[in-house]
């Protein structure tokens, strides 16, 4: 094999624009640009926020395994984003500084800090550039004021823009129109169930619910673009502005940042499917707005691809920071669930389906993570070589055993049919269980593999995967302490003293897997920590 004829199925992307799945190619050669929705930092990521970011990640990840070279920006939100989508209500971050009286920037920069540990116990590759919002306001004032004799009105709590001077306002959530306007000829593909499931999640109703009257707008859906401060009310977040003191619109900093950072229109905007329904129509029409173009150019976004993740959901429904009651990452790791089990996880259900979050379906993941990195740990003591440890796909094609062929190339056709997750981690598994071939082959492959699916397995050992519970009495060397003096006492066949070393075990919620044949032997029961 001495060409690229194992690595070919062209990669086909969900485009939320067009509704249909759609051959993806960059708008530069061999380069993507992709600008992702960040978190607004007033709280602690909940898990569902961090399956955005594990979807955008396993997008990147595709782009790299297909060849191309990625400059990822993610945004952190730190000021701008209200408790309600349309204009009303505080400024999250000025109401989360009020609540726990302290500075919105110790705030800020408390839970960015918390993020980017989130992103790193994930795995998720760090962005090439985080752009913050509070950095840009200058640009943002620069754009509003580009847009503002045209687009926009004053009323006394803002600039406003007036979305009716836009063709085809709000396409992006659904509008048939506009959806024919921007679709293709080389679209294809069909609207598979997943896309029913998704255009369901996304929960329109709720997201229509939050258009607020504000006194004197001339559309229900116009938003602010710039948020003048109440004269009786210091903002601790406030810069002048031809419009007076005041704060940008939330909107508005994802425009700016990204066509700063990445030039309009860059390949792929991302976010949650959340996001589709007013913040990224409402980019949109920043961004037509922006360009002059609506007419000569009426396919412009700012952005060619409009990708959405669904909703992480748990048995209340979407998970929510508003809502309360959320699981964070590190709430699951004081559980003692390892952060990757939480990624697999994720993997474990294509990005466009609803995936409904439970302690059980965490716990299996856990299971799956451990056949997994057991099998690889027992592969590595065989190995000879180095080679598999940095493996590059030229490599791979040209020195890969012909019966790991087949597995290849399925695993390339299930990544680049949008993203397949999966259809991927079970030829990741059989990769790990194929036999009579030599090891370090199988290495190689599997490598390759989780360069993509990015769950560490090149270094990950199974002593890592036990995670102390935060709550735990008892640390795994006295546990390992007593099992040594329990498999003594049963070799003297003293049952007695077995039995009651493993119930003062048990008392200490400390399970003890007799005959687990993940050879596992013990695990403190997830109650513990929880
Ligand atoms: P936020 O911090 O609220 O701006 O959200 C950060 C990202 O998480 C955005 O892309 C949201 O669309 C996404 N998101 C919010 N809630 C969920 C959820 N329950 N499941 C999946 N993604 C979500
Ligand atoms: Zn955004």
């Amino acid at each position: 094999m001495s060409d690229d004829q194992h690595i070919t199925a062209p990669l086909r992307l969900f485009n939320s624009l067009t509704r249909a799945i759609e051959p993806f190619a960059p708008i530069e050669d061999s380069h993507a640009r992709i600008y992702s929705c960040g978190p607004t930092v007033y709280n602690y990521a909940h898990l569902g926020n961090l399956r955005a970011y594990v979807f955008t990640d396993t997008l990147r990840r595709t782009l790299l395994w297909k060849g191309l070279s990625v400059t990822h920006i993610i945004n952190i939100t730190d000021v701008g984003h209200l408790t309600s989508d349309a204009d009303a209500g505080d400024d999250k971050m000025e109401a989360a500084a009020r609540a726990s009286a302290q500075s919105i920037w110790d705030i800020a920069a408390h839970y960015t800090q918390a993020f980017k540990q989130n992103i790193a116990d994930l795995n998720i590759l760090s962005p090439s550039e985080w752009t913050v919002a509070t950095d840009y306001v200058p640009q943002m004032i620069e754009f509003a004021q580009k847009i503002a004799p045209t687009h926009c009105y004053e009323l006394d709590t803002g600039l406003y823009f007036d979305v009716s001077t836009v063709p085809n306002y709000g396409g992006l959530a659904g509008n048939e129109e506009f959806k024919s306007a921007f679709r293709t000829k080389s679209a294809g593909g069909n609207i598979s169930d997943i896309n029913a499931a998704a255009d369901h999640a996304a929960d329109r109703a709720a997201a229509a619910a939050r258009i607020d009257p504000v006194a004197g707008k001339r559309n229900s859906q116009d938003f602010a673009i710039w948020r003048k401060s109440p004269p009786s009310e210091q903002r601790q977040m406030e810069w002048d502005s031809p419009w007076g003191k005041g704060a940008p619109g939330w909107h508005l900093e994802c425009s700016v940042m990204s066509q700063a950072r990445l030039g309009h229109p860059f390949d792929i905007h991302t976010g949650g499917i959340d996001h589709r329904e007013i913040h990224h129509p409402n980019e949109i029409a920043q961004n037509q707005a922006y360009c002059g173009c609506t007419d000569a150019e009426p396919g412009f976004t700012g952005a060619r691809w409009w990708m959405h993740n669904n909703f992480l959901v748990d048995r209340s429904g979407k998970m929510s920071k508003s809502k309360g009651g959320f699981t964070t990452l590190f709430s699951l790791i004081d559980a003692g669930v390892h952060p990757l089990a939480y990624r697999l996880l994720c993997l474990g259900a294509h990005y466009r389906s609803e995936l409904e979050f439970s302690a059980d379906g965490v716990a299996a993941a856990l299971t799956r993570l451990k056949r997994l990195v057991m099998g690889v740990e027992g592969l590595k003591a065989r190995a000879e070589g180095v080679t598999w440890q940095s493996p590059r796909l030229d490599y791979l094609r040209a020195n890969l055993h012909p019966k790991l062929v087949p597995l290849l190339e399925q695993f390339d056709a299930a990544i680049a049919d949008d993203l397949m997750t999966p259809r991927a981690l079970p030829l990741l598994e059989e990769a790990i269980a194929i036999k009579k071939i030599p090891v370090d082959e199988k290495l190689c492959l599997i490598a390759a593999f989780d360069a993509a699916l990015g769950l560490n397995l090149v270094t990950l050992g199974r002593a890592d995967l036990r995670l102390q519970p935060k709550d735990a009495a008892i640390t795994p060397d006295a546990i390992e302490a007593e099992l040594e003096r329990r498999a003594a006492a049963r070799a003297d066949k003293d049952f007695a003293l077995s039995d009651e070393i493993r119930d003062a075990l048990i008392a200490q919620g400390v399970d003890v897997m007799d005959g687990d044949p993940l050879r596992w032997d013990w695990r403190l029961t997830l109650a513990q920590g929880s």
